[in-house]
């Protein structure tokens, strides 16, 4: 068996548990060994029978003293051995399993695991594990045992002896890549060592020497990958040489005066421009902090000096908005601005390749692919991208890879604790525009259950007739199973059928075509639809000012991140606007959250607050910020190890940057793999 074969290689593992794994991603046999561990249960001691503590789980070993006895009640099957050991006895019950009866010896000893309880003044462990106690390795009882993230029809037993018996198979393919070096000096175990305790710790001490490891590793991994990138781009002097800094004339071609907070950050972009690197910088700033206007100033510099600026999003729509914005300054400077979208016909296209090609261009705008694809460029000094997230290390890499060597300017307004986000953008420097521009009005932000609904539309009714826009955000495209969200296309017909049938109601989503979404998505821009029923496809970056009501459904389904940006899409005119968050949820933390969002309109504050809530994990998941999914390490978490791994990846990129040494090539071979993981 290799590490890259399928999961149907293993034994046991036929067609129906292979769709099982792969619905919790696991299709290879190495997916199956880093499957790991969500939890344990530390099964280590037994108790004797006189020993048995009611109402929590109880380890005993005891002898079956006679045959299991196989009766019905009701709709059950019962079960019910009778287990004794010298201290006495207790019974061992289980429902609707009646083949059970016949895998229990009589006379055998084995190692029960269950809650107990006392029935009919009897004490009975209810449905245990069991194992037969001899020479043959405990997996589910009497150790420290596993328990994974599963999928219905896939128990903890099958999973732990599926996965103890492929680490056995596999167990000499478990390679070393950390050098010996770095592995003594920080005290680290063995990978083959880690990966066996990781799921089955032999001890308290031997798990926690695994996950230290397998901490490490991870974020070692990514480190150094992050640090050779970060040199990459340092390394390499910067083509486009700036002389002229003068930015009055577009200054005084913008509608406002720049607020301080702009002003800084430009200046740091500027003395970038000044050095002879190329500039490497992650421009973070609030929804509707003015972050374009930067972007703009930064370009006309870069045109201004005989050089090309490429502005890329993440969607055709976002691009178009680009395009009309910087199109309406830079015309009047006598500049130029192309549009590369997806919806271009071959001879437009040709056309606009062809302006740039030859510099007539002087600011090219376009989603990535768009961009990425085979544009010659005449003479390329800044590359912008907005949105960040979206847009990963690889990339990152890609571009800087660029013969060009552009300077890099990368604009998000995920809000991300500071710490964090030097970690996952160890390759870049950061500013921060952490002020709005001054005269925003609040955006009021409520919280209520579906019994508001009547109240709700009657309100959005009003909106619209003073002639105002809203969004209502659903979480699904169709229907679930369950019917327990709101659905896109569902309710939008029922919106027009049974609640505006007077107003122009429409959606849109991600599976409709590209052109499709543009011209809803221009018609809303237009003013001619009232309604525009939505999946996060609008979260980033529209600008519709005419919007005064956002309207979220099952709100509880999203991150508070999300909501923030989701937000920030209202309250960009001079109207009043207001988010509405509708949840029937029961949950604690999910009312918490909301309540979060009512309170707070900073994005710095509700993230940190929602990594508390939430803990760890699926908050800035972070494939979001285009680094790979992490398995076991957790950035808050181990806070503290990271700090090591950042001094020991910094000492080896001194020793040996890019990993070309003996020492260090399975290291090499492992990070690409560990970055390839990536899948978006
Ligand atoms: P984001 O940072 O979310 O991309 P934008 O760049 O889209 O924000 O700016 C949001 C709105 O604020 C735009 O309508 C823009 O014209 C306006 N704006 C930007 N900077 C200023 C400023 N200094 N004063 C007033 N309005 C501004
Ligand atoms: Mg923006």
């Amino acid at each position: 068996m290799r590490l890259e074969d399928s999961v149907n290689v293993v034994k046991k593992v036929g067609a129906e548990r292979t769709k099982k794994f792969n619905k919790l991603g696991i299709f290879t046999v190495l997916d199956l060994i880093e499957h790991f561990p969500r939890d344990y249960n530390d099964r280590s001691s037994f108790r004797k029978t006189d020993e048995i503590v009611l109402n929590e789980e109880n380890c005993v070993k005891g002898v079956v003293s006679c045959k299991p006895e196989l009766f019905s009640k009701g709709k059950f099957q019962i079960v019910k051995a009778k287990i004794n050991d010298n201290n006495g006895s207790f019974e061992a019950v289980w429902f609707n399993q009646p083949y059970l009866r016949n895998s229990l010896k009589v006379g055998g000893e084995y190692i029960f695991t269950g809650k107990a309880v006392l029935r009919y003044n009897t004490i009975q462990i209810e449905s245990p594990d069991f194992e037969a106690w001899g020479d043959k390795e405990l997996l589910s009882t009497g150790r420290i045992v596993p328990v994974y993230s599963s999928t219905s029809g896939l128990s903890q037993k099958v999973f732990r002896s599926i996965i103890k018996s492929v680490l056995e198979s596999v167990s000499s393919e478990i390679e070393e890549f950390i050098p010996e070096k770095i592995r003594k000096k920080y005290g680290l175990c063995e990978r083959k060592f880690a990966v066996f305790n990781i799921h089955f710790p032999e001890s308290d001490e031997s798990f926690f020497a695994a996950r230290k490891r397998l901490v490490f590793e991870e974020l070692f991994l990514l480190q150094t990958k992050l640090l050779q990138v970060k040199g990459f781009m340092k390394k390499k002097e910067c083509g486009a040489c700036v002389e002229n800094f003068d930015v009055l004339p577009i200054k005084n071609s913008l509608p406002f005066m720049l607020t301080d907070a702009q002003e800084n950050v430009l200046m740091e972009i500027l003395s970038d421009f000044k050095c002879n690197f190329a500039m490497n910088r992650l421009v973070q700033g609030d929804v509707g902090s003015g972050k374009t206007a930067v972007a703009m100033i930064a370009a006309y510099v870069m045109a201004n000096n005989g050089f090309q600026t490429v502005v890329m999003a993440p969607t055709d729509v976002l691009a178009g908005q680009h395009f009309e914005s910087f199109s309406k300054i830079f015309v009047k400077l006598g500049m130029k601005c192309v549009l590369l979208s997806g919806g271009l016909k071959k001879s437009e296209k040709r056309r606009a390749y062809e302006s740039i090609e030859l510099g007539n261009a002087d600011i090219i705008i376009g989603t990535h692919a768009v961009i990425q694809d085979a544009v010659k460029y005449n003479n390329l000094g800044l590359v912008i991208t907005d949105e960040q997230h979206r847009f990963g290390v690889r990339q990152r890499e890609a571009l800087a890879k660029k013969g060009d060597n552009p300077h890099v300017m990368v604009m998000t307004a995920t809000p991300i604790p500071r710490t964090l986000a030097l970690i996952l953008y160890g390759d870049l420097d950061i500013s921060v525009i952490d002020k709005l521009p001054p005269g925003r009005q609040k955006i009021d932000t409520l919280f209520v259950d579906s019994s508001y609904y009547e109240r709700i539309f009657c309100f959005i009714g009003k909106e619209i007739d003073k002639g105002r826009q809203i969004y209502i955000i659903c979480p699904t495209i169709e229907e679930t199973e369950k019917g327990d969200l709101k659905a896109v296309e569902k309710y939008t017909e029922k919106l027009k059928e049974d609640v505006f049938p007077n107003y122009r109601v429409e959606c849109v989503h991600g599976k409709f075509k590209t052109d499709y979404k543009n011209y809803i998505m221009e018609e809303f821009a237009l003013g001619n639809i009232d309604i525009l029923v939505s999946t996060t496809v609008i979260e980033v970056g529209i600008n519709v000012p005419n919007a005064s009501v956002m309207l979220v459904e099952n709100a509880e389904r999203f991150g508070l991140a999300q909501l923030h940006q989701l937000r920030g899409r209202v309250g960009r005119g001079s109207e009043k606007s207001y988010c509405i968050l509708v949840s029937d949820s029961k949950n604690k933390v999910a009312r918490e959250r909301m309540k979060i969002m009512t309170k707070s309109a900073d994005g710095f504050v509700i993230s940190e607050k929602d990594l508390n809530l939430r803990g760890p994990g699926d908050f800035f998941g972070t494939r979001q910020h285009g680094v790979p999914e992490l398995k076991i390490a957790n950035l808050y978490k181990d806070i503290d190890v990271l700090r090591i791994v950042q001094k020991a990846s910094a000492e080896l990129y001194a020793d040996d940057p890019f990993l070309q040494k003996d020492e260090n090539k399975k290291l090499a071979q492992e990070i690409e793999r560990f970055f390839n993981r990536q899948s978006e």
